[in-house]
């Protein structure tokens, strides 16, 4: 056996070892209930995870992300950032994760926070996104700390909170004061659920825009006096459909994105609103007769790291001069809400390579390279903390995410743990 062999076996042996431990640890998070929005229990996760990794040594920074969105001290926004210092000086490698979860919704036939062990998975909101991955990088840092106790460089592990409503009080607060920065930290790992054989290089960029119409308000019973915004919002849809949509179709990306249907560019009328608001459902009248004098739209737009954002604004604004051109006292405006840019990493960044020698290895395959369709925390870290070297990988099945009956394998946690485990043990080695 060649040293690399032996390690390899060890980190096999002091994961199998905590098994036990994996799924307790796993559970105990679940039975958190970290519910965003309105952001529950983020102190009580944060002081959980403190405890146990205080135990094994590391030290603990716990960051409250004041003033950000949702931050109140009803709802405080906590982060937790612990480290463990290596025998001798090296890089450092980070796991983050997402401590938060997104509303139960319908559907369920095992508890959403019991965390019920069954046929060798566990069941709960939030057990494949994320804290099954959470678990699982706990594990693998822990096994390889007690296999490889003069390794040089440092482990950082980090819970942070509001990832699934944009991650401005979790990995973009941290970004900010400095916890991204390339001098501090070398290698991120993000262990969201994209399945143990996989690494996900980096996500679409994200464009969203409110556009209004303007109409003018009159008597429903006589419209040519008034203005109806509704039928000029009307006419942008027909002009979507007529040319944007399938102009949209036919931008083609070499992003590996999957599913496949997101390797082009995508466009998603989040929602119409004109006229009239809508009653509540006890609410037994009849509406009253007005033309709407507004209507607004908002509009998801999902680009490729081959378009420039630019454009992707641009293509939206052509549609709406069209449209001017075409219609007698159309107005409109526009307003940005929200913008990310298209990030992936190379496939030869340094944690790209040791992560895919890693799962050929455990798993006995070439590991697979994915692009995300949406978006997730590696944005802050890329555009904030400067630093291109980060992925996502971890266990769990992407699709189950946010669904009822959510869970995480017991076995695919222990094999992700292998790689993640192994990873460490090619990237911190111990000088000779
Ligand atoms: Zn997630």
């Amino acid at each position: 056996m060649t040293t690399t062999e032996k390690t390899a076996d060890l980190l096999a042996r002091e994961i199998e070892a905590r098994r036990e431990d994996l799924i307790a640890l796993t559970q105990d998070l679940i039975r958190i209930p970290t519910l965003n929005p309105p952001g529950e229990n983020y102190l009580l996760i944060c002081e959980y995870l403190e405890n146990r990794l205080k135990r094994q040594g590391f030290s603990v920074e716990m960051i409250r992300a004041h003033g950000t969105p949702g931050d109140s001290d009803r709802y405080p926004r906590w982060n937790m950032v612990a480290r463990y210092e290596g025998k001798y000086p090296g890089e450092c490698v980070h796991f983050n994760s997402h401590t938060d979860v997104v509303e139960v919704g319908k559907g369920w036939t095992f508890d959403p926070f019991g965390a019920e062990l069954h046929d060798g998975k566990i069941y709960g909101r939030g057990a494949c996104d994320m804290k099954g991955g959470l678990a699982a990088s706990i594990i693998a840092a822990e096994a390889f700390i007690a296999a490889c106790p003069d390794f040089a460089g440092s482990i950082e592990i980090s819970g942070t909170a509001d990832e699934e409503s944009g991650g401005f009080g979790g990995v973009a607060y941290l970004a900010e004061k400095g916890f991204f920065t390339p001098q501090r930290v070398q290698h991120v790992i993000i262990p969201e659920p994209l399945q143990k054989d996989r690494i996900c290089l980096g996500h679409r960029g994200v464009w969203w825009a409110e556009i209004e119409t303007h109409g003018e308000i009159a008597h429903g019973s006589m419209p040519f006096l008034g203005d109806c915004a509704v039928r000029h919002m009307g006419a942008v849809v027909n002009e979507m459909e007529e040319t944007l949509f399938p102009a949209l179709a036919e931008k083609r990306t070499d992003m590996p994105v999957v599913p496949v249907g997101a390797r082009q560019s995508t466009m998603n009328i989040n929602s119409i609103h004109g006229g009239q608001a809508e009653q509540p459902a006890d609410f037994t009248g009849l509406p009253s007769p007005c033309v709407p004098d507004s209507c607004k739209m908002i509009v998801d737009r999902r680009f490729l790291i081959e378009e420039d954002i630019n454009d992707v604004q641009r293509e939206i604004t052509d549609v709406l001069d069209k449209v001017a051109g075409k219609r007698e006292n159309f107005r409109y405006d526009i307003r940005e809400m929200h913008r990310v840019l298209p990030t992936m990493t190379e496939k030869n960044a340094p944690v790209v390579e040791t992560v895919s020698r890693a799962i050929s290895d455990v798993m006995g395959k070439e590991a697979e390279y994915v692009v995300s369709p949406g978006t997730y925390d590696q944005k802050h870290i890329d555009r904030i903390g400067k630093l291109k070297n980060c992925i996502a990988y971890g266990p769990g099945i992407l699709e189950l995410a946010h669904k009822p009956d959510e869970y995480i394998g017991v076995d695919d946690m222990i094999e992700s743990a292998r790689v993640m485990a192994q990873s460490l043990a090619e990237l911190l080695p111990r000088p000779d």
